[in-house]
């Protein structure tokens, strides 16, 4: 089973992306030209990923003492995809990029997390160097972004410290002017940094030649006080080896000492790492600290890093629901093999009968039709988004700048809803598999681990939904919520016109109504502590409401194709999600707008 069809028909019958092609950046781009992005990517993760899998979660990176030892698979499958571009797809063509539209470039790269989520494909390394091409000086760009689209050097993302996971304004790693002349350095305003940052992901290897973090940390004020809160975070490029304003290796290491790998529950292939910048290990000219030059302005460092945070959680919301997919394919080729039991019929079951195969039964369709409609729903949703990525940048102002806001409103949504519900996709996989699902025999228990991690990083579920019912549906006076209020009513007056969906459009517009009203309701007395103490619930409730939404425009595209297998299978799990999901959200809603205090009223003794 390949996932390249659902891949089309969303890319071309749904969001008609080769429509971009009209538009000027993208004008030497056609149909073709993605396609071939598309086949050379899901060549490379058939042959330099997927068989690798399993290898990069048994054999987890190693620390000898002086270099982390991570398989050759590793090494061989990103030299790959740095060989094939991609690490510079969106970039322009100046600085050797193929100015591809982001949808095309989020779908390539789904093969990649699809096949092996652990390898890695560069997330961090594109995130790290976008963001400098955003907010970077010229010399920054050239030596440290330009370095790590072409595969030379790789990125990381340092925000969290062993104190400061959720609550980043208390980071404490601090940063100090390094000599008088500090401000007059060519690659930016040199710093000495020193602190602990945890969990960094591909934080130490020889993948590449050099390892570019982006650190986050406080300068002093004149009394050598941290200012507290987020207004005092600064952002800081601090190369794990320094480099020349040519982006030549000086042969002097930076202070960053490897304190230790993290042991994971899943995603062993990417090492993850405690960092310690600037406690003297690899002293730079006779000192202690480790040389940082500042990026952007200092007590801006959190707005910048918001830039490569946003697409990094469109990422995640890729990867989980990739995970999602591969353990979809998987149960489902599992259930149309697996002979076991006899139908249930009014005349009792026949023992004689020869077994059916498990997807015969009623349970097992249940099971892979939930995994159907999560996983190919969160395809949709992330291409949607993707999709507004594109707009954002390359639209006519107005329409740029409703992406922008919808946006705003759609990323807790994309990062939480398939690190949630293509988690439980993996659950339903490793069912459908009974006991061999439990084992290590099949894949489907590494895909559940691996995509465990999704409802965590990048913000965990409780700070998503605090994002959303806390800020982006209130934010421009709550124009995002309107704005996406106007796209779904939009669906709904389409598919009302369809006799086969017009039941499905009426029970949208009572959930979009009923999520308006909790929204109201949970916001009534004006206390945060009323309104967010129920913000997961609105998450799940709000992103039900937004798959639907997603899986009524799938099906309005699915009405109009020609019959087929995968026509039926779309309508059916559209049908699937209105009637066992959307349901959901009255529960859900309820303690929202009721503002329950049960959970967080009981005394902590009581527990
Ligand atoms: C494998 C892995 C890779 C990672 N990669 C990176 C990386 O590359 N770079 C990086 O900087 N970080 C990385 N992280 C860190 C990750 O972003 C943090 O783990 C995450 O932000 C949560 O922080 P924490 O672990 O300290 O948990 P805590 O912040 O202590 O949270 C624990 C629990 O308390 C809840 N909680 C905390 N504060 C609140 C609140 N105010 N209201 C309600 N609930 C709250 C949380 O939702 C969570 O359920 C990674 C983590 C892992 C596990």
């Amino acid at each position: 089973m390949s996932l390249r069809p659902t891949l089309d028909f969303l890319l071309h019958q749904w969001l008609g992306v080769a429509s971009l092609q009209l538009r000027e950046r993208f004008a030497d781009h056609s149909r073709e030209t993605f396609d071939a992005v598309l086949d050379t990517c899901e060549r490379i993760a058939r042959e330099k990923y997927a068989p690798f899998n399993r290898l990069v979660d048994t054999q987890e990176p190693q620390f000898d003492g002086e270099k982390v030892i991570l398989p050759q698979a590793t090494h061989d499958a990103q030299k790959a995809y740095a060989g094939s571009g991609m690490l510079s797809a969106a970039q322009d063509y100046d600085v050797g990029g193929m100015q591809l539209p982001y949808t095309v470039e989020a779908s390539a790269n789904a093969f990649f997390a699809m096949a092996s989520v652990s390898i890695g494909s560069g997330m961090l390394t594109t995130g790290n160097a976008n963001l400098l091409m955003k907010h970077g000086t010229d010399a920054q760009k050239r030596v440290f972004a330009l370095n790590e689209f072409n595969g030379r050097f790789s990125g990381t993302m340092c925000l969290s410290e062993p104190q400061a996971g959720s609550s980043l304004s208390d980071v404490m790693t601090r940063a100090l002017p390094d000599g008088d002349h500090f401000e007059s350095d060519p690659l930016g305003p040199r710093y000495r940094l020193k602190g602990n940052k945890m969990w960094i992901s591909a934080g130490e290897h020889e993948l590449t030649e050099n390892i570019i973090h982006l650190v986050l940390a406080k300068i002093p004020d004149e009394h050598g006080k941290l200012v507290p809160g987020v207004k005092g975070i600064s952002l800081f490029i601090v190369p794990k080896k320094l480099v020349d304003t040519e982006g030549q290796l000086t042969g002097e290491r930076n202070d960053v000492a490897l304190a230790g790998l993290n042991h994971k529950c899943g995603w062993r292939g990417t090492t993850n790492t405690l960092l310690n910048f600037g406690e003297g290990k690899y002293p730079v000219r006779g000192e202690a600290g480790a040389v940082g030059y500042l990026v952007g302005q200092p007590g801006r460092g959190l707005q910048c890093m918001f830039h490569m945070m946003n697409e990094a959680r469109i990422g995640v919301g890729m990867a989980a629901t990739m995970l999602g997919m591969a353990g979809y394919h998987a149960s489902l080729d599992y259930a149309k093999n697996r002979p076991q039991g006899r139908p249930v019929s009014t005349g009792g079951k026949d023992a004689a009968a020869p077994q059916v195969r498990i997807i015969e039964h009623a349970d097992v369709k249940r099971m892979l039709l939930a995994q159907k409609s999560y996983c190919e729903g969160a395809l949709a949703l992330e291409l949607y988004c993707a999709r507004l990525v594109d707009e954002q940048h390359t639209g006519a102002p107005e329409a740029a700048d409703d992406a922008r806001l919808l946006l705003e409103v759609l990323t807790p949504i994309a990062k939480s809803w398939p690190s949630e519900w293509c988690l439980e996709a993996n659950s339903l996989a490793i069912q459908v598999h009974g006991g061999y699902g439990y084992t290590r025999d099949f894949p489907v228990e590494q895909y559940w681990r691996d995509n465990r991690l999704n409802m965590i990083h990048e913000g965990t579920h409780g700070i998503q939904g605090m994002d959303l019912l806390g800020r982006k549906v209130l934010m421009e006076n709550g124009k995002g919520l309107q704005l996406l209020a106007g796209r779904i009513n939009a669906t709904i007056e389409r598919a009302i016109q369809v006799p086969e969906l017009a039941a499905h459009a009426n029970a949208l517009g009572q959930a979009l109504a009923q999520v308006g009203a909790a929204t109201k309701a949970a916001w009534a007395t004006g206390d945060p502590g009323d309104a967010l103490a129920n913000a997961v619930p609105y998450l799940q409730a709000f992103g039900h409401t937004v798959l639907a939404w997603i899986w009524l425009d799938v099906a309005l595209a699915a009405q109009a194709s020609a019959e087929s297998p995968a026509r039926t299978g779309r309508l059916g799990a559209m049908r699937y999600f209105f009637h066992y999901e959307l349901p959901k959200i009255g529960a859900w809603l309820q303690v929202v707008s009721a503002r329950d205090q049960t959970c967080a009223s009981l005394p902590e003794a009581a527990f």
